[in-house]
């Protein structure tokens, strides 16, 4: 398979492809897309970038247009579940520019906004939902929305799902599903307690597996920077005097650490803004937009807030505090090296974060090479052999830890 037109697709999805400039289909395409073309269910472990929305947004588009029907009120035929607004908001935008040859209608629902518009277009009748947990059960509970049509169901990244406690809520909706459906499952990472929920949705699945994260991570030119914690907005406005910092992504650990950087950036004369959980969906929605757009060239987030962002042409991610869960720190510099372009990320480690550093080498299965030629280099970190104390809330706490960081922290790879 070199390109698109060896899959079974409709013509006006193979120009609507043709128009995105995709010419090769990413590995998670290749393998998932005959399959659901087959009317297989699917479990896809792949994670943001891997080119998975179109992977089961195509054979969905397809499936929909090969028996064409109206919308009906308030029962759509495909429901796709996403965790967060940003992720579910990118989905909708995605199938719509897939299926823009067609005349299929989709919407999207999530809370944080008005329920009032999306009651009147689930009224009008929509082809394709895409929606967050929490919102899709308001709309049943409120009937505004009833699932018993829905030929078939996608619910991605299933582990963010568990993350973020809404196990509870998706078993809920898929207890409303028919139980004659084609069932599709993307996750990052598969824990036990998903593997479960898998065993569950899907029926004689065909797993799909790519990249793992340490695959990913190897096209990533990656630095650490030791540096005293106070030190640490000096150092970042330091770093931004180099104007090939075009586009980055600046990670911080809580929203009120999100907003400090960001005025701290603003006053220093850096375009930027800040995306967290406390902010409005309209304001996150215009900080990415102005990111997308160039117009700011600095956005400081949180995890969470984060997760599924899909903005194109990142030059750096600079984690001003390292994630205390290890996958998070893979999720973070992921946002730099999109659909095989490569990246470059930058760690900020302060005294009390040398644990979660020592952590995230272990899952990438690299030492991440040490950056000492700035003026805020804090010598002592990088030379503390003293086991770190552990931070708390962190997963993975088990298994042999290092002992030592050489000086230089050179990159030879450990063995798997
Ligand atoms: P995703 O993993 O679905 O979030 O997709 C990541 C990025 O890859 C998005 O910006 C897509 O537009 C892009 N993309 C998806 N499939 C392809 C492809 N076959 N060729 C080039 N870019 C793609």
């Amino acid at each position: 398979m070199t390109d698109f037109t060896g899959f079974d697709l409709a013509q006006p999805i193979l120009r609507a492809i043709a128009d995105e400039g995709y010419s090769t289909p990413t590995p998670i395409q290749q393998k998932s897309i005959p399959a659901l073309l087959e009317g297989h269910d699917l479990l896809g472990v792949a994670q943001t970038g891997t080119g998975k929305t179109a992977s089961f947004a195509l054979p969905l588009l397809n499936r929909l247009a090969s028996n064409g029907t109206r919308p009906q009120s308030r029962k759509p035929r495909a429901l796709i579940l996403a965790p967060t607004r940003e992720l579910a908001g990118q989905i909708n935008d995605s199938i719509r520019a897939y299926g823009r040859h067609m005349h299929l209608r989709s919407t999207v629902v999530y809370g944080g906004a008005s329920i009032r518009p999306q009651i009147k277009t689930l009224a009008q009748g929509v082809h394709i939902l895409v929606a967050t947990p929490g919102r899709l059960i308001d709309l049943m509970n409120q009937r505004h929305l009833y699932l018993d049509d829905v030929e078939i169901f996608i619910l991605d990244e299933a582990d963010r799902m568990l993350d973020m406690g809404f196990i509870p809520d998706v078993k809920k909706i898929t207890a409303a599903l028919p139980n004659k459906r084609q069932t599709v499952m993307f996750s990052a990472t598969m824990p036990g307690t998903i593997q479960g929920l898998a065993d569950g949705l899907l029926r004689d699945p065909i797993r799909v597996e790519v990249a793992p994260a340490a695959t990913t991570v190897e096209k990533i030119e990656q630095r650490v920077l030791f540096v005293r914690k106070d030190n640490k907005r000096a150092l970042l406005g330091e770093l931004l005097d180099d104007r090939d910092i075009s586009r980055v992504l600046i990670f911080t650990r809580t929203k009120h650490g999100a907003d400090r950087v960001s005025r701290h950036l603003h006053q220093n004369g850096i375009q930027s803004d800040a995306i967290h959980g406390n902010k409005t969906q309209n304001a996150r929605q215009r900080a990415l937009n102005s990111f997308r757009s160039g117009k700011i060239r600095a956005l400081v987030a949180t995890d969470i807030a984060a997760r599924g962002i899909d903005v194109d042409g990142v030059t750096h991610v600079i984690n001003f505090d390292l994630p205390n869960e290890p996958e998070s720190y893979v999720h973070r510099i992921g946002r730099t090296a999109r659909a095989g372009a490569s990246g470059i990320a930058i760690s900020f480690c302060d005294v009390e974060e040398r644990g979660y550093l020592r952590d995230i080498e272990k899952i990438i299965r690299q030492s991440v090479p040490v950056f000492e030629d700035h003026s805020f280099h804090a010598a002592e970190i990088a030379n503390d052999t003293r086991p770190a104390k552990r931070p708390q809330q962190r997963r993975n706490s088990s298994g042999p830890r290092r002992r030592h960081r050489g000086r230089s922290g050179n990159s030879t790879k450990r063995a798997a």
